[in-house]
């Protein structure tokens, strides 16, 4: 199988990122580490950019998926937005002084402080706030009323379609806890002016992750049409944005993703030309995560130990579940390589790989042929991890989180420093010296 991401690759028998040898960076920073390529998270960018072309369009890169500062910061640079779902995300934002017509807030839970917050970034306020419930319009309402300020608002139309990923990545089903459906939003849209602090502007859609086919977004955007061109002909103003979720899916092993030339051509058939002379053209934004940002990393590991057994053995690694929770939450398959080329060669037996966690969840990947030669000492790549890898990284085990690393052209850095057994106390330490 070839190597799912184009940005660690071998070169002189060396698996490397760019230029840059993972070895020397596993000397230097030790492991587990995670290893972004800046390349890695731009050229996504610049493609999405390239094929929706002269459409007014904002890319907001859904935070959730890699929120390391420095990757924002590389991000932010080139202009790009940031799709919020908390309040410390909204923190990671006003450090970096990312503006705030870049930033919409999603997300199913949103409360008062943070809400208050996002109106207050940079006194203007953020650009939308993803509405999924009337309860939490009313909230809104009442929270920038009492600020005098006017929250602009896009509501989250959940469009009831199987997005045919993984159960607890599809969000676009009716029985999903995510959006509202059609005569919800409808029916909101009829009484908005009583909301005196609300800026009804734009809709939202987001069905799920890791979607494969372009089938079900197709299906999504054709409802959301007809449901914006419902919207326009009883709101005072017609809507000024969409905002269609992220979603697309990258290749993990084999999957054969949807190419972004089509997906953004998808987008300008729907939403590229305003439907009657009356309406304005819609802005655009899309807030992808995982297609920006999953094979822009990998996990470096060392093999601790291999343990023999008749007919399957195991691979002990540094890194555990903690580090990358991924395989253990979704089963999710991660491409594994030594990073000698050497090492990937010859005899072949069925192996767990699995980390120093005490759960028997704790495994990267189950009865995987692997180098039979593979053993103590040796470093491995596990690929794909730059989304949803370290953000959801914990200390399980009283672990310390690994650190993170960006190489960009022929230099390295770290952009977080590996935690310390201190820091796994901070907050406890101290209080047991008071008593
Ligand atoms: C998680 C999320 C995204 C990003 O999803 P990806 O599959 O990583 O592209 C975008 N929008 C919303 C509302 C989300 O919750």
């Amino acid at each position: 199988m070839s190597l799912p991401s184009p940005y660690f690759t071998y070169e002189d028998q060396i698996l490397k990122a760019g230029k840059v040898s993972l070895i020397e960076i596993a000397r230097t920073v030790g492991t587990p580490a995670y290893v972004y390529s800046a390349q890695g998270f731009l050229d996504p960018i610049t493609q999405l950019r390239k094929y929706l072309g002269k459409m007014d369009h904002l890319i907001c890169f859904a935070m959730k998926a890699n929120s390391n500062l420095s990757v924002l910061k590389l991000l932010n640079q080139v202009g790009v937005g940031m799709d919020l779902v908390s309040g410390g995300e909204l923190h990671r934002a006003s450090l970096l002084k990312t503006p705030a017509d870049h930033l919409v807030f999603s997300g199913v839970g949103k409360t008062t402080r943070e809400m208050s917050d996002a109106l207050d970034y940079q006194g203007q306020g953020i650009y939308s706030f993803n509405i999924e419930s009337m309860a939490e319009l009313t909230t809104l309402n009442q929270v920038a009323l009492e600020k005098g300020k006017k929250a602009r608002v896009a509501l989250r139309f959940n469009p009831d379609v199987d997005a045919k990923s993984h159960p607890y990545i599809s969000t676009g089903l009716k029985k999903n806890k995510f959006g509202m459906n059609r005569n919800e939003i409808l029916k909101i849209a009829a009484s908005i002016r009583e909301l005196q602090a609300i800026e009804f502007a734009g809709v939202s859609i987001h069905i799920g992750s890791q979607i494969l086919t372009l089938a079900p977004i197709e299906q999504a955007f054709r409802k959301l049409r007809i449901l914006i061109n419902e919207l326009n002909d009883i709101l005072p103003k017609p809507l000024t944005f969409a905002d269609l979720g992220g979603g697309l899916g990258v290749r993990y092993q084999n999957e054969k993703p949807p190419r972004l030339e089509t997906y953004c051509n998808l987008i300008k058939k729907h939403f590229g030309i305003p439907k009657s002379s009356n309406q304005p053209p819609l802005k655009i934004l899309i807030e992808p995560g995982r297609m920006i940002s999953a094979n822009a990393g990998i996990l470096l590991t060392r093999v601790l130990f291999r343990k023999k057994r008749k007919d399957k053995d195991f691979l002990i690694l540094d890194a555990g579940m903690n580090d990358l929770i991924r395989p253990a939450l979704y089963q999710s398959y991660h491409h594994i390589a030594p990073l000698e080329k050497s090492l990937a060669q010859g005899k072949q037996k069925k192996t767990n790989v699995v980390g120093p966690v005490c759960e028997s969840s704790d495994c990267f990947a189950s009865s995987r042929p692997l180098p039979e030669k593979l053993k103590e000492g040796d470093l491995l790549a596990i690929f794909s991890s730059g989304a949803y890898g370290f953000t959801m990284a914990n200390t399980y085990n009283s672990r310390p989180r690994p650190p993170e690393v960006l190489v960009e052209g022929e230099q390295y850095r770290v952009i977080r420093k590996r935690e310390t057994y201190d820091d796994l106390t901070r907050g406890e330490a101290e209080l047991i010296k008071q008593s």
